[in-house]
């Protein structure tokens, strides 16, 4: 809704520029538009501690009207935006709100705080809800990820375009303004030591495993991967929480109807293009889960699982039944509070519990256990193994870079703080990890060292917090040439559930606004629809809306991809280069290697200018 500012210059001016829905008039408008100025100059003044004038006009405003705030003072320093990443204390993502206006940057406690306040930050709803509060809900509806705000980011860098040239268009092209057009943009990759996946695109699934977000989703995830052509990843636990899950009389799995669910629905559509990977933990291990989709559908790729990019603990869900709690932590898991307590069945009874957090155990990583295990899963039948970890430090992602080498893994994710979830606790998700843009920087440099000492460094694939084209482009860019994708989680998980969601719409007639504005029809509605009803033929009804929500959100991110590319002048992703980068500011520079932007390509045009 306005621009916003990072280290550089603080605006003199904002912008408001209003949409359909913040479009008000009548004897309401003052008041409505009082109400988003008030906010929004609370915003700013919370970090910069400059104040800013009311626009002159704030009532009878329509569509596309544009109120501007214009500082009432001096811009402040640099210096006082940039020293506080985090107000901790309240967020919407646990629910909670200071009382008031004025709140201390490090603490997130009010300046003035109350006794007798009625609410809400973390700390007050923290003094009679305890443990709950450390995770953002409600379970099962939402996905969060952190706002910290990491001193730099992707968006440090910038693309750089090009009036000349065309590389990667196929042998024997004439290159010329009718053949390198950027629909001709390849945007194909592909990952493996050997035996190599091809997807339609750069980008794969988080992991979506024992969340019920995950769960309930997983129709519409799955057969939109397949139909787009790209991996999904069945995270971990899948099998552990399965309600219909049978176990033999050694522990190990025999039956587990929502793992059968999960690969067959993927399957229905997969065309070739992407895979479907699924995830071992410490409990999956315990559980025989590798040995269960191996010998049951017999699964090429499997995934080893050392962390992620939102928590440095394990995988962890809610649990809303008492036997359901019971139920798993006899079959190994730590479930908390301890559902077999005297002093728990009772604070259940009396209504003070309402859920149980069922958590997966922390890994020990050894050199010995890691090959270890991943020749016994060579051994199981597995045609591809990959790997995927966390932020963790330095010493873990050359564990991981080195082991995989030497094990000859087919990708390694790597996933950057903070990262996205259906459940991590959110103080760790913000406060923990090395930021995804350091990680990346970090791992290049790793890849480039091993390979000076004659290694073959495996296919990568970057993680945390990608959601569109420019910033995976940015990505593959930076980390070029050892990164072959990004995995995007809550990115494409949005698609799923909006396409899901207008289905339901559809059926319920109750189409918001904001969708019955393009028809009320799926035909309408999809621009997409009748693409994949040529396609199919009678098999559309099988693809759920979710599904299609996702090809068709592929469909604009391939769109958008390839627009980058050919004004790069890159046809296909092996082209892409760090020199078609350059970073914005200094810091980024550093940390990257990237050329700042007053030195990217300045030899160059020294050399057209002078010679
Ligand atoms: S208890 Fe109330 S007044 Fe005190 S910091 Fe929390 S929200 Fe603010």
């Amino acid at each position: 809704m306005f621009c916003w500012y990072y280290g550089g210059q603080i605006p003199t001016q904002f912008y408001l520029i209003l949409t359909t829905e913040e479009a008000v008039t009548g004897s309401k408008a003052s008041s409505y538009y009082q109400k988003i100025v008030t906010t929004l100059l609370f915003e700013i003044r919370l970090f910069s501690n400059a104040s800013y004038g009311y626009p002159a006009k704030i009532g009878n405003c329509g569509t596309g009207t544009v109120l501007t705030i214009i500082s009432g003072g001096p811009p402040p320093s640099i210096w006082s935006v940039v020293m506080n990443l985090r107000r901790p204390n309240a967020n919407e993502a646990t629910g909670t709100v200071n009382r008031s206006r004025d709140v201390v940057p490090m603490s997130g406690i009010c300046t003035r705080c109350m006794d007798g306040c009625k609410g809400n930050c973390e700390i007050w709803l923290s003094s009679f809800r305890g443990r709950e509060v450390l995770y953002p809900g409600p379970f099962g509806e939402i996905t969060t990820g952190a706002d910290k705000n990491y001193p730099i980011d992707y968006s440090h860098l910038n693309i750089q375009g090009y009036a000349v040239g065309a590389k990667g268009l196929p042998e024997g092209i004439d290159i010329g303004p009718d053949t390198a057009v950027f629909s001709a943009v390849n945007t194909e990759t592909e990952y493996g030591w050997g035996r190599n996946v091809k997807m339609r695109l750069p980008i794969f699934t988080g992991a979506l495993g024992s969340t019920e977000i995950a769960r309930v989703n997983w129709e519409h995830f799955a057969v939109g991967a397949a139909i787009s052509g790209i991996t999904i990843v069945c995270g971990e636990n899948v099998c552990g929480v399965d309600p219909g899950l049978r176990l033999d009389s050694k522990g190990k799995v025999v039956e587990s109807p929502e793992m059968d669910r999960r690969i067959t629905t993927y399957r229905k559509f997969h065309e070739g293009y992407g895979e479907m990977l699924v995830q071992m933990n410490v409990e999956d291990t315990r559980l025989g889960t590798a040995e269960y989709v191996a010998s049951k559908h017999n699964l090429d790729t499997i995934e080893l699982k050392w962390g992620q990019g939102a928590k440095c603990i394990g995988g962890e869900t809610k649990v809303k039944s008492l036997e359901r709690a019971i139920e798993l932590k006899k079959r190994g898991y730590i479930v908390l509070p301890d559902p077999l307590s005297n002093e728990t069945l009772a604070a259940f009874k009396s209504g003070a519990i309402k859920e149980f957090e069922r958590h997966s155990r922390l890994g020990f990583l050894t050199r010995e256990g890691f090959f270890e295990e991943i020749d016994r899963l060579r051994e199981i039948g597995f045609k591809r193994i990959t790997l995927k970890t966390g932020a963790y430090s330095m010493v873990e992602l050359a564990m991981a870079l080195r082991y995989g080498s030497e094990a000859r893994i087919d990708l390694l994710t790597i996933d950057g703080a903070p990262g996205g979830t259906g459940m991590s606790p959110w103080p760790m998700m913000n406060e923990w990890g090395i930021p995804t843009f350091y990680l990346q920087s970090l791992a290049r440099d790793f890849c480039e060292k091993l390979l000076k000492k004659g290694m073959r460094v495996p296919h990568l694939a970057m993680a945390g917090g990608f959601s569109d084209e420019p910033n995976v482009f940015k990505a593959l860019a930076m980390g070029s040439p050892y990164f072959r994708a990004v995995c995007m989680g809550r990115g494409l998980m949005i698609p799923g559930m909006v396409g899901k969601n207008i289905e339901r719409w559809i059926t319920t007639n109750d189409l918001p606004k904001s969708v019955s504005k393009y028809g009320t029809t799926v035909e309408q509605i999809f621009v997409c629809y009748e693409e994949l009803r040529e396609k199919y033929g009678s098999r559309i009804s099988e693809i759920p809306m979710g599904a299609i929500g996702i090809y068709t959100y592929a469909q604009r991110f391939k769109t958008g991809l390839q627009q980058l590319m050919a004004g790069s002048r890159n046809f296909r992703l092996s082209t892409i280069s760090r020199g078609d980068l350059m970073a914005l500011t200094e810091g980024a520079s550093k940390v990257s290697g990237i050329p700042y932007v007053m030195e990217a390509r300045y030899n160059e045009a020294m050399g057209v200018l002078l010679d």
